[in-house]
């Protein structure tokens, strides 16, 4: 609690709660709703997904 006293104190926007749009993704992981992968039912954010996929089987092609 007292890190959202701190994000509401410090006027940090918040993302806005959605029913339905780009909103509804939530990373599974860290919980953002910005740049969250729903494809292949991933619900992980890009930045989730860069440091889970090789855990996951997926390979890292440079
Ligand atoms: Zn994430």
């Amino acid at each position: 609690m007292e890190y959202l006293k701190i994000l509401s104190m410090a006027k940090i926007k918040q993302p806005k709660e959605r029913k339905f749009g780009k909103g509804v993704a939530r990373c599974k992981r860290c919980g953002t709703s910005v740049g969250v992968i729903r494809k292949y039912k991933l619900y992980l954010c890009r930045r989730c997904i860069n440091e889970v996929a090789p855990l996951m089987g997926f390979k890292v092609y440079n």
